[in-house]
């Protein structure tokens, strides 16, 4: 049995939480399985690396960044080791370089391209527990590199995929995966299972519990991934495919992404190209478009909305200013995103109109909607956020 464990910023924060994180590890190696052990930076020690990077220039060099930026995760890594040595358990702290962990050379997002795990199944043998600092590798060259915000999730699946381990657990402060944010709604309820299908939809609607490419990985991987609370013993949300998930579950989450702007072009030209033109200036700085929606024209135009993340509504606003592409522009960041996620809606009709309905009783105007196979998204105005997500909440029952 192999599990590879892996804590978060909080699990980690402190000396007093290093070491309730070494006693948990011991836990594990214990019970008789083989741990590796993948470890974050101190809670906000990355964010304070980012500050002294940019304390010095606007754009910091992105392979100096990159050595500033994985020193978080190799302090965290040395303590542990330290900690768990002097507890009696031989333990040995792995940089991602020292673990064979090989990158491309995109940095401050490199993405992973192979594991070389002879280092790691070496240490494993000789019964010692393995710490691998999260978020870096090494590219072919010998460069450092950090995966992008939030890499530990991806350091830790993508070394359960290399290493084949039976299990991923993902140790943060919260319990699990909740019907929905429980600051938003107090009946919100942990689940047990979500398919990683619905995660995805969930975490790119705006719940932030693991990181969105680890989800991916791990789906296309087939890791079995657990959710759970380094603070408590709960028993966490698994997060598997879909199959698994007997429970036949209609809607399992309702998500807020607040993190969004809404952009209306009135007057556009319609003819074959425009929206091509548009799309593709605004996928070349990057930005992430999400809904769209085009009215059907009259009298030679027609009007065009989008959304983009708010953070990206001043470069959005800067990009369509060099396109002739319509005669008036709005922008309206007073919105937000609310999605209701299952994937009982592959199969069941009706679901898409309750959530109208419940809406509407509110007097809740939603502006845009758009659907995929599992998920029903809406935008609303900014000042119903809360309120929608509880109605909806209701209406789906999802306190049971
Ligand atoms: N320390 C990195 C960050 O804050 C990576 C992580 O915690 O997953 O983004
Ligand atoms: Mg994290």
């Amino acid at each position: 049995m192999l599990v590879v464990q892996k804590f978060g910023g909080t699990s980690v924060g402190t000396l007093e939480r290093i070491e309730a994180t070494a006693k948990r590890v011991i836990e594990t190696k214990k019970s008789g399985a083989d741990v590796v052990v993948v470890v974050s930076a101190m809670s906000g020690v990355t964010n304070q690396l980012v500050e002294y990077g940019e304390h010095f220039s606007k754009q910091p060099n992105p392979i100096a960044m990159d050595m500033l930026l994985s020193s978080g995760e190799q302090v965290t890594t040395s303590l542990l080791t330290i900690a768990l040595n002097e507890m009696g358990y031989p333990a040995v702290g792995l940089t991602g370089a020292m673990a064979g962990i090989y990158t491309d050379d995109i940095h401050t997002k490199a993405r992973i391209e192979n594991i070389n795990t002879s280092r790691i199944k070496r240490e494993l043998r000789d019964g010692k527990i393995v710490i691998v600092a999260g978020f870096q590798g090494i590219t072919k060259g010998g460069d450092i590199t950090t995966l992008g915000r939030g890499g530990s999730d991806l350091s830790a699946v993508a070394l359960s995929g290399a290493l084949d381990a039976d299990l991923c657990e993902i140790f943060t402060d919260v319990d699990g995966v909740y019907t929905t944010d429980p600051r938003v709604e107090k009946r919100a309820k942990k689940l047990n299972t979500i398919s990683y299908d619905e995660m995805l939809e969930l975490a790119s609607a705006g719940a932030k519990v693991l990181q969105n490419r680890s989800v991916e990985l791990a789906k296309k991987l087939n890791v079995k991934l657990i959710t759970r609370n380094s603070f408590n013993h709960n028993e966490g949300t698994l997060i598997t495919g879909e199959d698994v998930s007997m429970e036949a579950v209609l809607v399992s989450g309702i998500a807020l992404d607040k993190n969004q702007a809404r952009v209306t072009l009135r007057g556009v030209v319609d003819k074959p190209g425009i929206a091509a033109d548009i799309f593709t200036v605004l996928a070349e700085k990057n930005i992430n478009v999400d809904m769209i929606i085009q009215n059907v024209g009259q009298d030679g135009t027609t009007n065009l909305g989008f959304t983009v993340p708010q953070n990206e509504l001043e470069l959005t606003k800067q990009t369509m200013s060099t396109l002739a592409a319509a005669k008036h522009i709005e922008y309206d960041d007073q919105i937000v995103k609310v999605s209701i996620v299952g994937v009982g809606m592959k199969s069941h009709s009706g679901i898409a109109c309750l959530a109208f309905e419940t809406l509407a009783k509110e007097g809740i105007n939603i502006q845009m909607i758009s659907t995929s196979e599992i998920k029903l998204s809406v935008i609303v105005d900014q000042k119903y956020a809360e309120l929608a997500v509880r109605v909806l909440h209701n209406a789906y029952q999802l306190e049971k």
